[in-house]
């Protein structure tokens, strides 16, 4: 069904999985830049496609709407919402025996600005377990999303700037949503800015935002990528700089990342997200990526065959 090579390959249709490499066929989950190369010929949803043009130039591409079967190299192919960002998909591949799920980056329940996760069964399942650590038990997303706007109704009645930093690609319109949802109009970097106009190109409204130009922050929230190279922004007073990211949850994370405040909004599935994913998904054995290894002594500990993607031997690393 599927090999290892240097990534997840689907055997049969010779199809890379995710590559950072560039390959003759490869499936895109979703337009985050360690999950993308510039292929011969792309597979992925609309949404990741025209992300993928904005990030990588206009490129050879063969668009999988979510629930649209089709027949790939000797596979029946589906792609399913992972409610990561936009256009972010699971990939179900049957090839008449089993099947295998590929989650990508997923995160369940809702989003402002991607449809929500569904989670097909599958016999086999490869999937990402960024938070694969019990410490990664993130708040109810309502929380979050209080404590977003309290520092933000907060710092703007102190006459001062907030300055969120996200994700440019996702987190940046999820929180942007939120806010304009909330009456706070927001103001965006340019490299924000561009993937948002994609986002509303795609049917995916966010509401009352512009570019950040030098005269037009009193009032307003800005919203723009982390990174030392985004902490001078022009015509920014009295920045009150508030991360978003569910790294946030670690209690020194503000100090790590070089902000005021940290608010634990993530979109990616937290520990108990994860555990609950592999009951849904209920396969007969599980390959993790993109996580920590111990994840996958915790999955053997609660009795599912769990292993390292990309090793083939059971083994117990802690
Ligand atoms: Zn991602």
């Amino acid at each position: 069904m599927f090999h290892f090579d240097r990534g997840l390959k689907l055997t049969a249709a010779d199809l890379a999985v995710d590559f950072r490499r560039r390959q003759p066929r490869g499936f895109i989950s979703h337009a985050h830049s360690d999950h993308m190369a510039r292929h011969e010929l792309a597979l992925c949803t609309p949404g990741t496609a025209a992300l993928y043009h904005l990030r990588c130039g206009v490129r050879p591409v063969m668009e999988m709407p979510y629930r649209q079967t089709v027949e790939w190299g000797g596979l029946r192919l589906t792609t399913y919402p992972a409610g990561h960002c936009l256009g972010s998909a699971m990939l179900l591949a049957d090839d008449g025996e089993r099947t295998l799920l590929y989650t990508g980056d997923f995160k369940l329940g809702p989003s402002a600005t991607s449809e929500p996760a569904e989670v097909p069964r599958a016999d086999v399942l490869v999937m990402e377990s960024t938070f694969g650590d019990p410490r990664y038990r993130l708040p109810p997303r309502e929380e979050a999303i209080g404590q977003l706007l309290e520092l933000v109704r907060k710092t703007l009645a102190d006459g001062q700037t907030p300055v969120i930093e996200a994700y440019a690609l996702g987190k940046s319109q999820e929180v942007t949503r939120i806010l304009t949802d909330a009456g706070v109009a927001v103001l965006q970097h340019a490299e924000v800015h561009r993937v948002s106009q994609v986002y509303e190109q795609q049917g995916m409204p966010l509401g009352n935002f512009m570019r950040l130009a030098a005269n037009l922050v009193p009032g307003k929230a800005v919203v723009a990528p982390p990174g030392p190279r985004y902490k001078q922004l022009a015509g920014v007073r009295r920045p009150v700089r508030i991360a978003v990211t569910g790294w946030a949850h670690d209690p020194a994370a503000k100090y790590r990342l070089g902000v005021d405040h940290a608010v634990p909004l993530s979109d990616h599935a937290d520990y108990d997200d994860l555990l609950s994913t592999v009951e849904q998904v209920n396969p007969s054995e599980v390959h993790c990526t993109h996580g920590p290894a111990r994840f996958v002594d915790r999955l053997l500990d609660a009795g599912w065959n769990a292993f390292v993607l990309g090793r083939a031997r059971q083994e117990r690393l802690f």
